[in-house]
Protein backbone atom coordinates (compact mmCIF):
# COMPACT_ATOMS: atom_id res chain seq x y z
CA UNK A 1 0.00 0.00 0.00
CA UNK A 2 1.22 3.24 -0.37
CA UNK A 3 -0.17 4.90 2.33
CA UNK A 4 0.01 2.13 4.78
CA UNK A 5 -1.71 3.17 7.58
CA UNK A 6 -4.47 4.72 5.85
CA UNK A 7 -7.23 5.00 8.85
CA UNK A 8 -4.56 7.55 10.59
CA UNK A 9 -3.66 9.27 7.49
CA UNK A 10 -7.32 10.27 6.52
CA UNK A 11 -8.22 11.33 10.29
CA UNK A 12 -5.12 13.92 9.84
CA UNK A 13 -6.68 15.28 6.44
CA UNK A 14 -9.74 15.84 7.98
CA UNK A 15 -8.02 17.61 10.80
CA UNK A 16 -6.55 19.66 8.52
CA UNK A 17 -9.73 19.85 6.22
CA UNK A 18 -11.66 20.89 9.71
CA UNK A 19 -8.76 23.56 10.51
CA UNK A 20 -9.40 25.20 7.29
CA UNK A 21 -13.01 25.25 7.30
CA UNK A 22 -13.13 28.83 9.09
CA UNK A 23 -11.45 30.69 6.53
CA UNK A 24 -13.97 32.96 5.20
CA UNK A 25 -12.13 35.52 3.17
CA UNK A 26 -12.04 35.95 -0.66
CA UNK A 27 -15.26 36.23 -2.53
CA UNK A 28 -17.01 33.77 -5.16
CA UNK A 29 -16.59 34.29 -8.98
CA UNK A 30 -18.79 37.08 -10.23
CA UNK A 31 -17.71 37.72 -14.01
CA UNK A 32 -20.91 35.17 -14.91
CA UNK A 33 -24.02 35.33 -12.78
CA UNK A 34 -24.17 31.49 -13.02
CA UNK A 35 -20.99 31.49 -10.64
CA UNK A 36 -22.03 34.46 -8.98
CA UNK A 37 -25.16 32.60 -7.51
CA UNK A 38 -22.85 29.69 -5.94
CA UNK A 39 -23.59 29.32 -2.58
CA UNK A 40 -20.31 30.47 -1.17
CA UNK A 41 -19.90 27.87 1.99
CA UNK A 42 -19.28 24.96 0.04
CA UNK A 43 -16.47 23.13 1.40
CA UNK A 44 -15.29 19.25 0.32
CA UNK A 45 -12.05 17.70 -0.38
CA UNK A 46 -11.39 14.21 -2.07
CA UNK A 47 -8.39 11.76 -1.68
CA UNK A 48 -7.54 8.67 -4.62
CA UNK A 49 -4.15 6.85 -3.91
CA UNK A 50 -2.67 5.33 -7.28
CA UNK A 51 -3.28 2.27 -5.46
CA UNK A 52 -7.46 2.97 -5.37
CA UNK A 53 -7.79 4.00 -1.75
CA UNK A 54 -10.10 6.68 -1.93
CA UNK A 55 -11.98 9.76 0.83
CA UNK A 56 -13.97 11.99 0.71
CA UNK A 57 -14.86 15.14 2.84
CA UNK A 58 -17.85 17.61 3.03
CA UNK A 59 -19.88 18.74 0.03
CA UNK A 60 -17.78 16.26 -2.03
CA UNK A 61 -20.92 14.94 -4.26
CA UNK A 62 -21.17 18.81 -4.91
CA UNK A 63 -21.42 19.02 -8.79
CA UNK A 64 -19.31 21.99 -10.25
CA UNK A 65 -17.94 23.27 -13.16
CA UNK A 66 -14.50 22.52 -14.30
CA UNK A 67 -13.58 25.69 -15.64
CA UNK A 68 -9.63 25.72 -15.89
CA UNK A 69 -8.75 23.02 -14.08
CA UNK A 70 -10.28 21.14 -17.75
CA UNK A 71 -7.17 23.34 -19.31
CA UNK A 72 -4.43 19.90 -17.84
CA UNK A 73 -6.72 17.75 -19.27
CA UNK A 74 -7.47 18.74 -22.29
CA UNK A 75 -3.65 19.41 -23.06
CA UNK A 76 -2.78 15.62 -21.62
CA UNK A 77 -5.65 14.14 -24.18
CA UNK A 78 -4.32 16.57 -27.25
CA UNK A 79 -0.80 15.41 -26.42
CA UNK A 80 -1.84 11.71 -26.27
CA UNK A 81 -3.25 12.54 -29.81
CA UNK A 82 -0.77 14.49 -32.00
CA UNK A 83 2.99 13.82 -29.25
CA UNK A 84 4.59 16.82 -28.21
CA UNK A 85 6.44 18.19 -31.00
CA UNK A 86 3.33 19.29 -33.01
CA UNK A 87 1.56 20.46 -30.25
CA UNK A 88 4.03 22.96 -28.79
CA UNK A 89 4.89 24.20 -32.52
CA UNK A 90 1.49 26.07 -31.32
CA UNK A 91 1.86 26.92 -28.29
CA UNK A 92 5.08 27.12 -25.15
CA UNK A 93 6.10 25.66 -21.86
CA UNK A 94 6.92 29.08 -19.89
CA UNK A 95 5.20 30.93 -16.89
CA UNK A 96 4.05 33.89 -18.71
CA UNK A 97 4.33 35.53 -14.93
CA UNK A 98 0.94 37.49 -16.18
CA UNK A 99 -2.83 37.17 -15.45
CA UNK A 100 -4.28 34.21 -16.45
CA UNK A 101 -6.47 36.17 -19.32
CA UNK A 102 -3.75 38.36 -20.54
CA UNK A 103 -3.42 39.63 -24.13
CA UNK A 104 0.37 38.35 -24.97
CA UNK A 105 2.43 36.15 -26.42
CA UNK A 106 5.81 34.83 -26.08
CA UNK A 107 9.08 35.97 -28.47
CA UNK A 108 7.63 33.17 -30.62
CA UNK A 109 4.05 34.53 -30.83
CA UNK A 110 3.03 31.77 -29.22
CA UNK A 111 0.62 31.73 -26.03
CA UNK A 112 3.10 31.36 -22.93
CA UNK A 113 1.55 28.02 -22.31
CA UNK A 114 -1.47 25.45 -22.39
CA UNK A 115 -2.69 26.56 -18.64
CA UNK A 116 -3.64 30.43 -19.80
CA UNK A 117 -6.31 30.86 -21.47
CA UNK A 118 -4.81 31.93 -24.80
CA UNK A 119 -3.62 28.67 -24.58
CA UNK A 120 -5.84 26.20 -23.43
CA UNK A 121 -8.04 27.96 -26.59
CA UNK A 122 -5.14 26.97 -28.90
CA UNK A 123 -5.39 23.34 -27.55
CA UNK A 124 -8.45 23.64 -28.12
CA UNK A 125 -8.28 24.56 -31.55
CA UNK A 126 -7.03 21.15 -31.56
CA UNK A 127 -9.13 18.70 -29.82
CA UNK A 128 -9.92 16.31 -33.25
CA UNK A 129 -9.73 19.47 -35.38
CA UNK A 130 -11.10 17.62 -38.60
CA UNK A 131 -13.99 16.57 -37.15
CA UNK A 132 -17.79 18.53 -36.65
CA UNK A 133 -18.22 20.36 -33.37
CA UNK A 134 -20.52 17.75 -32.26
CA UNK A 135 -18.49 15.04 -32.28
CA UNK A 136 -15.37 17.11 -31.21
CA UNK A 137 -17.48 17.98 -27.42
CA UNK A 138 -18.20 13.77 -27.56
CA UNK A 139 -14.76 13.14 -27.93
CA UNK A 140 -13.56 15.31 -25.67
CA UNK A 141 -16.03 14.28 -22.67
CA UNK A 142 -15.63 10.35 -23.21
CA UNK A 143 -11.94 11.08 -22.40
CA UNK A 144 -12.61 13.27 -19.70
CA UNK A 145 -15.11 9.98 -18.25
CA UNK A 146 -11.79 8.14 -18.74
CA UNK A 147 -9.61 9.79 -16.32
CA UNK A 148 -12.49 9.15 -13.51
CA UNK A 149 -14.29 7.10 -11.88
CA UNK A 150 -16.22 4.84 -14.09
CA UNK A 151 -19.44 5.68 -11.16
CA UNK A 152 -18.26 9.06 -11.30
CA UNK A 153 -20.35 11.62 -12.10
CA UNK A 154 -19.41 13.95 -15.11
CA UNK A 155 -21.89 16.12 -16.81
CA UNK A 156 -22.20 19.70 -18.92
CA UNK A 157 -23.59 22.71 -17.19
CA UNK A 158 -25.30 24.16 -20.76
CA UNK A 159 -26.56 27.96 -18.66
CA UNK A 160 -22.82 28.15 -17.76
CA UNK A 161 -21.51 27.18 -21.28
CA UNK A 162 -23.96 29.90 -22.32
CA UNK A 163 -23.58 32.89 -20.50
CA UNK A 164 -19.42 32.34 -20.38
CA UNK A 165 -20.02 32.71 -24.45
CA UNK A 166 -22.28 35.96 -23.55
CA UNK A 167 -19.70 37.16 -21.51
CA UNK A 168 -16.60 36.44 -23.45
CA UNK A 169 -14.98 39.66 -24.87
CA UNK A 170 -11.85 39.07 -23.19
CA UNK A 171 -11.57 35.81 -24.98
CA UNK A 172 -12.99 37.03 -28.13
CA UNK A 173 -10.06 39.50 -28.17
CA UNK A 174 -7.52 37.10 -26.97
CA UNK A 175 -8.53 34.66 -30.40
CA UNK A 176 -8.29 37.73 -32.95
CA UNK A 177 -4.67 38.88 -31.62
CA UNK A 178 -3.72 35.23 -31.26
CA UNK A 179 -5.67 34.98 -35.63
CA UNK A 180 -3.56 38.26 -36.45
CA UNK A 181 -0.49 36.21 -35.12
CA UNK A 182 -1.08 33.28 -37.14
CA UNK A 183 -0.92 31.01 -33.65
CA UNK A 184 -3.89 28.89 -34.82
CA UNK A 185 -3.49 25.86 -37.36
CA UNK A 186 -5.06 26.53 -41.09
CA UNK A 187 -8.50 26.81 -41.72
CA UNK A 188 -9.96 27.25 -37.54
CA UNK A 189 -13.29 28.01 -36.84
CA UNK A 190 -12.74 30.88 -34.21
CA UNK A 191 -16.30 30.52 -33.01
CA UNK A 192 -16.20 26.47 -32.59
CA UNK A 193 -12.99 26.97 -30.99
CA UNK A 194 -14.45 29.36 -28.52
CA UNK A 195 -17.48 27.39 -28.20
CA UNK A 196 -15.53 24.11 -27.94
CA UNK A 197 -12.97 26.01 -24.80
CA UNK A 198 -16.26 27.43 -22.96
CA UNK A 199 -17.99 23.87 -22.95
CA UNK A 200 -15.15 22.56 -21.87
CA UNK A 201 -14.91 25.08 -19.08
CA UNK A 202 -18.45 23.69 -18.67
CA UNK A 203 -17.76 20.39 -17.48
CA UNK A 204 -19.46 19.27 -14.23
CA UNK A 205 -17.92 16.67 -11.89
CA UNK A 206 -17.88 17.01 -8.18
CA UNK A 207 -14.86 16.54 -5.94
CA UNK A 208 -15.26 12.80 -5.12
CA UNK A 209 -14.59 11.99 -9.03
CA UNK A 210 -12.14 14.60 -9.92
CA UNK A 211 -10.08 13.59 -7.03
CA UNK A 212 -9.79 10.13 -9.30
CA UNK A 213 -9.47 12.14 -12.16
CA UNK A 214 -6.24 13.78 -10.83
CA UNK A 215 -4.91 10.40 -9.32
CA UNK A 216 -5.07 9.24 -13.09
CA UNK A 217 -2.12 12.22 -13.33
CA UNK A 218 -0.80 10.97 -10.64
CA UNK A 219 -0.22 7.38 -11.69
CA UNK A 220 1.33 8.43 -14.69
CA UNK A 221 -1.73 8.31 -16.61
CA UNK A 222 -3.59 5.02 -15.86
CA UNK A 223 -6.60 5.19 -13.93
CA UNK A 224 -6.35 3.67 -10.34
CA UNK A 225 -9.47 2.19 -10.10
CA UNK A 226 -9.60 0.11 -13.32
CA UNK A 227 -6.11 -0.06 -14.96
CA UNK A 228 -6.65 1.73 -17.75
CA UNK A 229 -4.13 3.60 -19.68
CA UNK A 230 -5.74 6.89 -20.41
CA UNK A 231 -2.93 9.11 -21.89
CA UNK A 232 0.41 8.08 -22.61
CA UNK A 233 3.66 8.52 -20.08
CA UNK A 234 5.27 11.49 -21.60
CA UNK A 235 1.84 13.16 -21.99
CA UNK A 236 1.58 12.38 -18.41
CA UNK A 237 4.55 13.72 -17.36
CA UNK A 238 4.37 17.04 -19.65
CA UNK A 239 1.34 17.51 -17.90
CA UNK A 240 2.85 17.27 -14.66
CA UNK A 241 5.32 19.57 -15.30
CA UNK A 242 3.90 22.85 -16.64
CA UNK A 243 1.04 22.08 -13.62
CA UNK A 244 4.02 22.76 -11.24
CA UNK A 245 5.19 25.97 -13.57
CA UNK A 246 2.25 27.50 -14.45
CA UNK A 247 -1.22 25.51 -13.04
CA UNK A 248 -1.82 28.81 -10.57
CA UNK A 249 -2.46 31.53 -12.54
CA UNK A 250 0.15 34.56 -11.74
CA UNK A 251 0.92 32.63 -8.47
CA UNK A 252 2.18 29.63 -10.19
CA UNK A 253 5.90 30.20 -8.88
CA UNK A 254 4.56 31.09 -5.25
CA UNK A 255 2.34 27.90 -5.12
CA UNK A 256 5.33 25.88 -6.51
CA UNK A 257 7.83 27.31 -3.76
CA UNK A 258 5.53 26.32 -0.96
CA UNK A 259 3.66 23.49 -1.82
CA UNK A 260 6.21 22.00 -4.44
CA UNK A 261 3.60 20.09 -5.98
CA UNK A 262 1.92 19.99 -9.61
CA UNK A 263 -1.70 21.97 -9.16
CA UNK A 264 -4.41 23.08 -11.26
CA UNK A 265 -6.85 25.57 -10.09
CA UNK A 266 -9.76 27.18 -11.37
CA UNK A 267 -12.81 29.89 -11.14
CA UNK A 268 -15.18 27.84 -9.50
CA UNK A 269 -13.32 27.41 -6.67
CA UNK A 270 -11.70 23.78 -7.68
CA UNK A 271 -8.35 22.73 -7.90
CA UNK A 272 -6.30 19.62 -7.99
CA UNK A 273 -3.22 18.89 -6.49
CA UNK A 274 -1.23 15.76 -7.82
CA UNK A 275 1.29 13.55 -5.64
CA UNK A 276 3.08 11.92 -8.35
CA UNK A 277 3.14 8.05 -7.48
CA UNK A 278 1.37 8.89 -4.63
CA UNK A 279 -2.11 10.47 -4.76
CA UNK A 280 -5.16 13.19 -6.42
CA UNK A 281 -6.33 15.30 -4.21
CA UNK A 282 -9.15 17.39 -4.97
CA UNK A 283 -10.45 20.65 -3.13
CA UNK A 284 -13.26 22.46 -3.38
CA UNK A 285 -14.57 26.25 -1.84
CA UNK A 286 -16.09 28.67 -4.33
CA UNK A 287 -14.44 31.96 -2.37
CA UNK A 288 -11.03 33.26 -4.64
CA UNK A 289 -8.25 35.45 -3.43
CA UNK A 290 -8.05 38.45 -5.76
CA UNK A 291 -6.12 41.28 -6.86
CA UNK A 292 -8.65 44.16 -6.30
CA UNK A 293 -6.45 46.28 -4.35
CA UNK A 294 -4.11 46.31 -7.04
CA UNK A 295 -6.79 46.31 -10.32
CA UNK A 296 -9.36 48.31 -8.27
CA UNK A 297 -11.12 49.41 -12.10
CA UNK A 298 -11.54 45.43 -13.18
CA UNK A 299 -12.25 43.37 -9.95
CA UNK A 300 -13.97 40.35 -11.64
CA UNK A 301 -10.90 39.38 -14.24
CA UNK A 302 -8.84 39.50 -11.37
CA UNK A 303 -10.13 36.51 -9.17
CA UNK A 304 -7.97 33.61 -8.31
CA UNK A 305 -7.44 30.84 -6.84
CA UNK A 306 -9.74 29.05 -4.28
CA UNK A 307 -8.61 30.51 -0.31
CA UNK A 308 -9.59 27.43 1.32
CA UNK A 309 -7.90 25.16 -0.88
CA UNK A 310 -4.52 26.96 -1.18
CA UNK A 311 -4.12 27.46 2.90
CA UNK A 312 -5.72 23.50 3.08
CA UNK A 313 -2.13 22.72 0.58
CA UNK A 314 -0.29 25.08 2.82
CA UNK A 315 -1.27 22.71 5.82
CA UNK A 316 -0.85 19.37 4.25
CA UNK A 317 2.51 20.33 3.03
CA UNK A 318 3.41 21.26 6.67
CA UNK A 319 1.60 18.55 8.30
CA UNK A 320 3.50 15.59 5.61
CA UNK A 321 6.70 15.55 3.98
CA UNK A 322 5.33 15.57 -0.12
CA UNK A 323 7.15 19.12 -1.00
CA UNK A 324 9.14 18.11 -3.83
CA UNK A 325 12.11 18.68 -2.35
CA UNK A 326 11.62 17.41 1.34
CA UNK A 327 13.13 14.29 0.39
CA UNK A 328 16.74 15.70 0.24
N1 LIG B 1 -14.16 30.27 -18.34
C1 LIG B 1 -13.14 31.04 -17.71
C2 LIG B 1 -12.51 31.99 -18.70
O1 LIG B 1 -12.15 31.60 -19.78
C3 LIG B 1 -12.13 30.09 -17.13
C4 LIG B 1 -11.08 30.78 -16.47
C5 LIG B 1 -10.55 30.16 -15.23
O2 LIG B 1 -11.03 29.21 -14.59
N2 LIG B 1 -9.52 30.82 -14.82
O3 LIG B 1 -12.40 33.17 -18.42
Amino acid sequence: LVIPDWTAFCKTMEEIFEQVRPAHAGSVATYIPQLARTDPGYWAMSICTVDGQRKSFGDALQPFCLQSVSKPFTYAMVHSELGADELHSYVGQEPSGRLFNDICLDHDKKPHNPLINAGAIIVASLVMRHATLSDRFDYALQQFKKFGSSTGNIGFNNSVFLSERETADRNYALSYYMREHKCFPPNTNLQDTLDLYFQLCSIETNSDNLAVMAATLANGGVNPMNGERVINNRACRDTLSLMYSCGMYDWSGQFAFRVGLPAKSGVSGDLIIVVPNVMGICLYSPRLDSLETVFKRFISHYQRNTVRGVKFAEHFISTFNFHNYDSL
